[in-house]
């Protein structure tokens, strides 16, 4: 239990995007109920990346209220309907995993054994042309339905300058009552039974509270230093951990996607915002130098930079237990995965929705915060063998990093997913994973993974009814697509009105 006994004021330790994220839901949701303060540090700062997210971040935002096109002006965001991924399966190749559904299958059988079985039958239409979101991102098109018919609705996130998204979340918060004092946290103090008491700041005030939130980033102030919750790394599985990262100018394009660019010792991204570009050079420092990195993404850049490249060190894993004591880490203080299917923000948000869910009003107890934690590492070993198959489910040869990863042992879990969909193209998705059985078919097929069978249910259908079954979602999907304005258009029009 908690020395404090009931949790009446929550103290939430760091103002990067986690930390106020986390003071955004719980100003808004546990208005009245619960105080609300917030400790950050502006001579520390953030880790300024974290740009591009996944569909739940529209969820969140309803949860909390937010206004859509107030939102976009105020972080210069632009829609994203997935993810390009370039050179992953071999130099050359490029697939889009895209947001939304894919194909139309039955009950007994998803719709990739349609499209495997078109195959065998001379259709051999690409699997993302049975996708609506990923044809609109091809086409650089995107718009929300105004009305009944008018549009499909794609299923969208969004990319975001990450500053300013922080900036946002705490005027937000502050109106709401949240507290937020600047300061750096120089000791924690705890009760006997090793809950936290207190954060003691530079010029002496001490700021206690019943429940702490680390939202401290890397540094992990809380769970770790003065917790000591214990650190489970996956670098064997996920071995690059740095970053080299710049902004620049606007490119004459806007793709309502992100850029995963493979090379050959890690991957780069591109994202593209109303404002600029963010740009990353992610690698694996056994396999490439700080120097070869910067100068990588120096020559790789569209248009000039707009401020000196910074190198970001990070090391994948997650912290063992996220509730420990009265005290529950969010962010990148819990661990961090890759950047690769940018989940980090998605992760906090439902950290933060759990918490809500579980919150311990009368006191903390062991049972909620063993819950929490369960349900915590659930979530997030799946996303990890996730993205871990990007890695792994390769045919480049073309360097040490690609051979290591290629032949690396991947947890059983993936092995035995790999393994289901090569014998029999079966993928799945579970009750509380984040990824849907789409997206693990695009990624398993975009990099070169070939099922040798397929579900012979699907062979019952006259081989003309399935020839009109697929060639009908490609032409609705056209038809619809063709319709759209394109992605820069709607976002100027979007964001000057409302
Ligand atoms: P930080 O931003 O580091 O914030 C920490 C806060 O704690 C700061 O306010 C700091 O001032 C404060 N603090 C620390 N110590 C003290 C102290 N002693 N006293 C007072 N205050 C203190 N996520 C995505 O979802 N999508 C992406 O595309 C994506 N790309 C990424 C790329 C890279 C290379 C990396 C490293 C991460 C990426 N992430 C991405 C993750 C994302 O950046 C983070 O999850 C997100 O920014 C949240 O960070 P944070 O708030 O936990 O930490």
């Amino acid at each position: 239990m908690s020395s404090s006994g009931a949790v009446k004021k929550v103290v939430i330790a760091g103002g990067g995007t986690a930390g106020w994220v986390a003071a955004a839901a719980l100003s808004k949701r546990l208005q009245g109920l619960v105080d609300v303060v917030l400790v950050e540090s502006e001579e520390i700062g953030t880790v300024g990346v974290g740009e591009s997210t996944i569909p739940p971040v529209t969820l969140f935002h309803n949860l909390l209220g937010i206004d859509e096109q107030e939102f976009m002006r105020a972080t210069d965001a632009t829609f994203k309907l997935g993810i390009s991924f370039e050179n992953w399966g071999q130099v050359g190749d490029r697939y889009i995993h895209p947001f939304g559904t894919t194909g139309k299958g039955s009950f007994l059988a998803d719709f990739q054994h349609y499209y495997l079985h078109g195959l065998t039958q001379g259709i051999d239409a690409p699997f993302g042309d049975y996708c609506v979101e990923l044809q609109a991102a091809r086409a650089h098109k995107f718009a929300k339905p105004q009305g009944q018919g008018e549009a499909p609705l794609l299923s969208y996130a969004y990319h975001l300058d990450a500053g300013r998204y922080a900036r946002f979340l705490r005027q937000f918060s502050e109106k709401l009552g949240c507290v937020r004092i600047e300061g750096k946290i120089n000791t924690v103090t705890q009760h006997t039974n090793g809950d936290i008491r207190s954060l003691v700041l530079d010029d002496g005030q001490e700021v206690s509270g019943d429940l702490f939130i680390d939202c401290t980033g890397f540094r992990a102030l809380l769970i770790e230093q003065t917790l000591h919750a214990g650190f489970e790394r996956w670098d064997h599985w996920l071995p690059c951990n740095k970053a080299v990262v710049v902004q620049t100018q606007s490119a004459a394009t806007l793709p309502p996607y992100t850029r995963a660019m493979a090379h050959d010792a890690g991957w780069q991204w591109k994202i593209p915002l109303q404002h600029r570009v963010g740009n990353g050079l992610v690698y694996a420092a056994d396999f490439l130098s700080d120097e070869a990195a910067r100068q990588r993404l120096l020559d790789g850049l569209e248009t000039p930079a707009l401020m000196e490249p910074r190198v970001i060190s990070y090391q994948t894993g997650r912290r063992k237990q996220v509730w420990l004591n009265n005290c529950v880490a969010m962010g990148l203080s819990s661990g961090f995965i890759e950047p690769l299917e940018s989940t980090s923000i998605y992760l906090f948000m439902n950290s933060v929705i759990r918490l809500l869910r579980l919150f311990p009003f009368a006191g903390v107890t062991p049972a909620l915060a063993a819950e929490y934690n369960q349900q915590s590492v659930r979530e997030l070993e799946k996303i990890r063998d996730f993205i871990i198959l990007h890695y792994h489910q390769t045919e480049r040869r073309d360097s040490p990093f690609w051979d290591y990863c290629r032949t690396m042992t991947v947890p059983d879990s993936l092995a035995q997913r790999i393994e289901l969909f090569r014998d029999s193209a079966l993928a799945f998705q579970t009750g509380d994973e984040m990824f849907r059985l789409e997206s693990w078919t695009h990624v398993l097929l975009g990099q070169r993974l070939k099922p040798q069978s397929y579900h012979q249910l699907v062979q019952q259908i006259p081989p003309q009814d399935l020839s009109r079954h697929l060639q009908q979602i490609r032409d609705t999907i056209g038809r619809a697509v063709e319709r759209l304005p394109s992605h820069r258009e709607f976002i100027a029009h979007y964001c000057a009105s409302g």
